[in-house]
């Protein structure tokens, strides 16, 4: 709190998500305490990454790890790994890719924001399929000899239209094209950290500062140990592409830190309390015109429930008016808003107890001043 203060920056009670641009999540001590001891000493960063990646790899039930700058250094490295394997030839020429295998194929319907991190390595994104639908023969048809990976995203929100995971895990095999899988945000449940891999794709992304709650700038790539050393050779603090996106030894412990108390979580009691929160703001918040639901699953299909207060007709006042003023009060509250706009959503994942009646406070508030 005091540092923020005293350089006149705001602190937000997130409501919304673990949205990157609002700080992700927040570490908790294990992590913290790990990031100040590792602080203090100089270590050999090769050594730290291999034993580290070598814990986590176990801890998540996978051949290999590697730790990365956020889940979007994954995509990049990963994609990285996929061209040049451990040669060191072709990872001194990336981001050119001339005479390389420069193809990656990729959903149409799974175009986001995130697939900069896989073209800045010097790439051609290869569009498969339609927003409604995409068929096998297609992915069949798209794939050359400069293929050098399949990325498929995880996120709910980019399943529609898409072949299933295992489709595209069949045909990436039949035809020896590596698969990456992004599930930065896919947790829980817990088994997504080996699920995608042990389902038979090549290495998978996970954000190390979303539901993981290690260092904002962290993230890894999991999987097989072949490509993971070709993720090696490819990032920090080697002279490659993913030098830019370094990762201290800090991050480093951090993650592992993390990943270690997320897997050892009791993810039922934590069920129970997110369940118990959504309960709690439906049997507080009580206006005519607002209903208040259980809404499921996660904002990308993660195993969590959040509270939908949709607003009717007959309401005095509209979603966005009491988004609005959530977000312009003191403290100041970022909910979600659905997309036709009729209806706040809460997310309780990164709440603590006492901000779920910061939050219905206010609530009434705006609604019974008729602000
Ligand atoms: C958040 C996110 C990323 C980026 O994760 P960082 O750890 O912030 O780099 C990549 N892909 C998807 C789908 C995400 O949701």
């Amino acid at each position: 709190m005091d540092i923020y203060k005293k350089l006149g920056v705001q602190t937000l009670i997130n409501a919304v998500d673990t949205y990157t641009i609002i700080g992700g999540s927040t570490m908790p001590d294990e992590v913290i305490n790990a990031m100040v001891d590792a602080s203090k000493h100089f270590v050999n960063i090769d050594q730290l990454q291999r034993k580290a990646g070598e814990r986590i790899a176990s801890l998540t039930k996978n051949e290999g790890a590697y730790i990365t700058s956020g889940a979007s250094a994954g995509l990049a490295i990963s994609t990285a790994a996929c061209i040049t394997g451990t040669d060191p030839a072709k990872v001194e020429q990336l981001p050119d890719t001339s005479h390389l295998k420069n193809e990656v194929i990729i959903h149409r319907c799974q175009r986001n924001g995130y697939d900069h991190a896989i073209r800045q390595v010097g790439v051609k994104l290869v569009e498969i399929g339609n927003v409604d639908i995409t068929h096998t023969w297609q992915l069949e048809n798209a794939i050359t000899d400069k293929t050098a990976c399949i990325v498929y995203f995880m996120a709910s929100t980019f399943s529609k239209g898409a072949l299933p995971l295992n489709e595209v895990i069949k045909i990436g095999k039949k035809y020896s094209i590596p698969i990456i899988v992004d599930a930065a945000a896919q947790l829980p449940p817990v088994e997504n950290l080996w699920k995608y891999t042990h389902m038979g794709a090549d290495m998978v992304v996970f954000s190390g500062g979303k539901t993981l709650r290690g260092p904002q700038a962290s993230g890894v790539v999991l999987g097989k140990q072949e490509l993971i050393e070709a993720c090696k050779v490819n990032g920090s603090p080697n002279h490659s592409l993913g030098r830019s996106m370094k990762v201290g030894k800090e991050e480093i412990v951090g993650l592992l830190a993390a990943i270690e108390r997320y897997v050892n979580l009791d993810h039922r009691k934590i069920m129970n309390q997110l369940e118990a929160m959504v309960s709690y703001i439906q049997k507080k918040l009580s206006f005519p015109g607002i209903t208040v639901t259980r809404l499921f699953p996660g904002p990308v299909g993660q195993t969590y429930p959040r509270a939908l207060v949709h607003f009717s007709r007959e309401s005095k006042h509209s979603a966005i008016n009491v988004k609005e003023k959530l977000e312009d009060g003191d403290p100041c509250i970022i909910v979600g808003l659905t997309e036709d706009k009729s209806g706040i959503i809460i997310n309780p994942l990164n709440l603590q107890d006492n901000e779920v009646d910061i939050i219905l406070n206010r609530i009434t508030q705006i609604l019974n001043n008729d602000e």
